[in-house]
């Protein structure tokens, strides 16, 4: 028998292979490669296609379903610039003679309108099919003109991958075919026969094969019969997730913490401090935190509550708790502003209990970042407030007894524990608003144990949320007009920041404008978004809370997190656009006092469907029935929630779509961990090889970010 070990490595150098060593790619196409995350013979091969073109002959343009992404090959009648209203539009009728196809594009380059004013001949045309009163079209279409090279290819199924800047599908294509006929025979294969057999799964290559480039049209991508290839990937993807999981909780298991004591008279002393007495769900987070603390194990403690529970304070006590031990407690935030207001709101305990705070962000001055890491590796800063410069590499902590993470659904696992490996085995607490359906929480966070405030502070009425008809924007703007009269602040948010070309959607940059000279013209307003600079938000952010502002129009950069009492209206144009969770947490901005607070919806095309997704805000306040209507009205095929929230780093998995899989995945990995703790059988050399490189990429990662 050959030796396993050299087996491995030799086999696991073909994935790690660079995309220059495929035929016919030179280093300018490995650059635009590389440039979209493509570096190695592993990233093609699992950069999945989004879904297939049927290319077999005889496709017929009165055979085509509206709705499907079709492609076929027509002839170009005429193609010419026309003019709709205010904008421009160009146009491509096609025909192959048993019926027509208008292609359109509403923004395009000039080489477009040359390529096609005169052109004579046939394209490929492949794109989604819709209908208008009774004219078919088809928007922004991939268009091949027809050759020789291109007939060498059709005639079958193929894969239509995402768009590579530079690179043309049909180049594109080629290049997957030689990674699928060169490299995929050598791909070692990672899931024990064992497993395969009993999960019907066919193997690695197998499946690589037959999802680049299958024999037949994948029944449907969309529903739940997934292909059995992509079936197995997912499996893989998710046995590799859920086998970090289980390891880094064994590995937890073992590690010996700091024992902390409550220290009753130093919590006293801040609970004078505090202007209001916790909420009974505050109480009790606390107490399940503080028998954490008082163990050996390290705390590994999630804890979810809806947007304005009151999250921050149960922070704010903890790290109060491990400082009176002796320890560094640090809280790392998501964005700057964040940081700042929690740096500003723990400021006044952290004077009057003489506590050294120190807030640490990516964008100090060089000097001043120097001076606050020193007092951070002296153990001179105690209290440190900060943002993902917090987990840095020259970073150092003298003794960090506690790591917070505050809006856990903004960093990944991995950021989690790299913070964790700041410190000799700190404890861990982590702060989200975003609900986890309940079947999911366990095999998603695994090793976390979980607390829920389940109870809003007292004397909060709920925010009343409205949907308003666009024409009737108006109504919108008495009720701020008439909210600003009785000293209260509000948001309006859009979904862009700037005018864009490619859309009718309301924009930051354009509205400011209007309604500082039309609407507002005696209301003091800013703008706030993500691409102005942090000390400018921190600006305004600041204003805002000092009350020299009234009306903040942003985008999304307010969702997380933001405490401004006095706000009393949040207007959302476009609200289509967002996730009812996301409005839900835009919403939180509001309401966060005893002023009776609104949520004004304004409703504009976008139909019956979306006008009802939306009625299930105006009906509930609660964050978890919401994010489950979210999930059941977008379906199951829908990427949404948990996933975007990137809790876990998934690729091809959607963990409502393959719930089952988890499971099945997770008890795979169970047991194989039980039988080889360590991965040290030569039969799983491959799954141990895998394991190491995906360490090694996330550790990459971490330090471009
Ligand atoms: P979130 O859970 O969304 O992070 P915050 O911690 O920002 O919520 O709290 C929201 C608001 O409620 C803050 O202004 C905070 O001061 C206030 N608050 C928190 N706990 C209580 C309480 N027990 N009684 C009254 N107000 C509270
Ligand atoms: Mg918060």
């Amino acid at each position: 028998m050959s030796n396993p070990d050299r087996n491995h490595t030799l086999s696991d150098a073909v994935l790690l292979q660079p995309v220059e060593s495929i035929k016919g790619v030179g280093p300018r196409l490995a650059r635009r490669l590389q440039a979209k995350g493509l570096s190695t013979i592993e990233d093609l091969l699992f950069n999945l296609p989004l879904g297939y073109l049927d290319q077999r002959g005889g496709i017929q343009i009165s055979r085509l379903s509206v709705g499907d992404y079709v492609s076929f090959v027509a002839t170009v009648l005429s193609g010419r610039e026309v003019r709709y209203r205010r904008r421009k539009i160009f146009e491509v009728i096609l025909s192959d003679g048993t019926g027509t196809v208008t292609a359109k594009w509403f923004h395009y380059g000039r080489w477009l309108t040359q390529r096609f004013r005169n052109f004579k001949g046939s394209v490929r045309v492949s794109g989604t099919l819709r209908i208008f009163g009774r004219q078919l079209e088809i928007h922004h279409p991939e268009l091949e003109e027809i050759d020789t090279d291109v007939d060498k290819e059709s005639g079958g199924i193929v894969p239509r991958y995402s768009p590579i800047a530079g690179v043309a599908p049909r180049a594109y294509r080629r290049i997957m075919q030689e990674v699928v006929t060169t490299f995929v025979p050598q791909v070692p294969e990672t899931l024990p026969g064992g497993v395969r057999d009993y999960f019907e799964l066919p193997r690695l290559q197998t499946a690589l094969r037959q999802v680049h480039f299958p024999d037949e049209l994948p029944k449907s991508q969309r529903g739940h019969q997934l292909s059995p290839g992509l079936r197995r990937l997912i499996f893989e993807e998710l046995f590799f997730l859920e086998l970090q999981i289980i390891r880094s909780q064994e590995a937890l298991a073992r590690e010996t913490g700091h024992s902390m004591a409550l220290e009753r008279d130093f919590l006293r002393r801040v609970g004078k401090l505090l202007p209001f007495t916790l909420t009974q769900a505050q109480k009790r987070v606390m107490r399940e935190i503080a028998a954490d603390l008082g163990k050996k194990r390290p705390m590994n403690r999630l804890v979810q509550g809806d947007v304005g529970c009151g999250k921050t304070v149960v922070a704010l006590l903890t790290a109060f708790i491990a400082i009176a031990n002796g320890f560094q407690a640090a809280l790392m935030a998501p964005t700057e502003i964040l940081a700042h207001q929690h740096s500003i709101n723990f400021k006044p305990y952290a004077d009057a209990l003489s506590i050294p705070l120190t807030l640490l962000t990516s964008r100090l001055k060089a000097s001043e970042k120097h001076m606050r890491t020193e007092a951070i590796a002296s153990g001179e800063a105690r209290l440190i407030i900060g943002t993902h410069a917090l987990i840095q590499e020259h970073v150092a902590f003298q003794r960090l007894g506690l790591v917070i993470i505050d809006e856990q659904h903004r960093f990944g696992v991995l950021q989690r524990m790299t913070l964790r490996q700041k410190g000799g085995s700190p404890h861990v607490l982590v702060m989200t608003a975003t609900p986890i359906p309940r079947t999911l929480a366990m095999t998603v966070y695994g090793d976390l144990d979980v607390s829920v405030i389940d109870e809003l502070p007292p004397g909060r009425t709920p925010v009343e949320t409205r949907i308003i008809e666009a024409k009737h924007r108006k109504k919108a703007y008495d009720l701020l007009r008439s909210e600003f009269s009785q000293g209260h602040q509000a948001y309006i948010i859009y979904p862009l920041v700037e005018e864009s070309e490619k859309s009718d959607l309301k924009d930051v940059t354009t509205m400011t404008d209007h309604l500082q000279s039309e609407v507002f013209p005696d209301i003091q307003l800013a703008t706030l978004h993500g691409r102005m600079t942090p000390e400018e938000k921190q600006a305004i952010m600041a204003a805002f809370a000092d009350r020299k502002l009234q009306l903040l129009v942003a985008t999304t950069v307010i969702e997380v997190g933001i405490d401004v009492p006095d706000a009393t209206v949040m207007v959302v144009e476009h609200p289509e656009r967002f996730g009812l969770s996301q409005l839900h947490q835009l919403r939180g901005r509001v309401g966060r006092s005893s002023h009776r607070s609104y949520c004004l919806l304004i409703h504009e095309g976008g139909g019956v469907e979306t006008r009802q997704r939306l009625a299930i805000l105006e009906q509930s306040n609660d964050g978890f029935q919401i994010a489950e209507e979210d999930l059941r009205l977008r379906g199951p095929g829908d990427l949404v929630g948990i996933q975007q929230a990137g809790f876990v780093d998934l690729k091809l998995a959607n963990l409502v779509r393959d719930a089952n899989t988890l499971t099945a995945a997770r008890r795979a990995a169970l047991t194989l961990m039980q039988k080889d703790p360590d991965l040290t059988k030569p039969a799983h050399a491959a799954i141990r090889a895998k394991i190491e490189r995906q360490s090694l990429r996330a550790a990459e990662l971490l330090k471009t970010s």
